[in-house]
């Protein structure tokens, strides 16, 4: 029986490429989407694998019932990649009330959504792998992304404490830190000068962040969880 995997912000970027390694790899994956639909749509038509779930991570009723439909149509959820989320370049002293609350509303209160819901799945099956896409900026901070950072740090923690909790009913919980990944969340940024201080001289690209993903979530990682690691060209070791 193949094995079900539950990715969020699937539509695009980091976590489409994501979804179309697991399916080429014979997994059945569940692709949430929010907003791009069409996206979405083109996705699905890639893979008789790959199946399409709307919802919004942030708002609990929508996640749970996607879960419910996951589990009823595909089965019990093996592996969830919490890997939505939202980003804008702001100074500090802008940033609203409102979008400081929304990028952590989607960006953290998302994986928690997630986590909880999927997690029965893995205590009844004893086994199971949580993958949390953070950010190089959690680790080291963005100017004019305080929000986003302290999210993409949030992460960090709450995948170092979930581990340890998790750990005895043999579910693994890792958190990936992208450096700078060619996708529409970089559209608006100048990337020429970090592609300069990345040591390996490039920008990554989205499957790279997916062999990662797909390394984490098979049993090749069997005595790897709490860990971040950093998939970044070098440039934040
Ligand atoms: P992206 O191209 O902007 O894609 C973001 C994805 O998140 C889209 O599929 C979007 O879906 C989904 N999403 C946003 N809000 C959502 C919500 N409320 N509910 C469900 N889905 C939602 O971004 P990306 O570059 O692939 O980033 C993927 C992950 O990598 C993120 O966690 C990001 O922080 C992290 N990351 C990226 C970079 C980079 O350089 N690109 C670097 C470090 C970390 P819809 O369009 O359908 O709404």
């Amino acid at each position: 029986m193949s094995k079900v995997v539950l990715i969020t912000g699937a539509s695009r970027g980091i976590g489409r490429a994501m979804a179309i390694k697991f399916a080429e790899s014979g997994w059945l994956v569940a692709a949430n989407y929010n907003k791009s639909e069409e996206k979405a749509l083109q996705l699905k038509s890639m893979s008789s694998n790959i199946y399409i779930y709307k919802a919004d991570v942030s708002d609990r009723d929508e996640v749970k019932k996607m879960v419910d439909a996951v589990r009823k149509e595909l089965g019990p959820i093996c592996v969830l990649i919490n890997n939505a989320a939202i980003s804008s370049i702001k100074m500090f002293s802008d940033i609203t009330k409102e979008e400081w609350d929304h990028t952590f509303d989607v960006n953290v209160k998302g994986v928690y959504n997630c986590t909880q819901e999927v997690l029965p799945d893995m205590v009844r099956m004893n086994s199971g792998s949580i993958i949390n896409i953070s950010s190089m900026w959690g680790q080291v901070g963005a100017s004019c992304e305080v929000h986003y950072s302290a999210t993409k740090a949030a992460i960090i923690g709450f995948t170092k404490a979930l581990a340890k909790e998790l750990g005895p009913s043999c579910i693994r919980v890792n958190c990936i830190a992208p450096g700078v990944i060619a996708t529409e969340m970089n559209k608006d940024v100048d990337l020429s000068e970090l592609r300069e201080e990345t040591p390996l001289g490039r920008i990554g690209t989205a499957s790279e962040i997916a062999e990662c993903a797909y390394f984490l979530a098979s049993d090749n990682s069997s005595f790897i969880t709490g860990q971040v690691i950093g998939v970044n060209g070098g440039l934040v070791v």
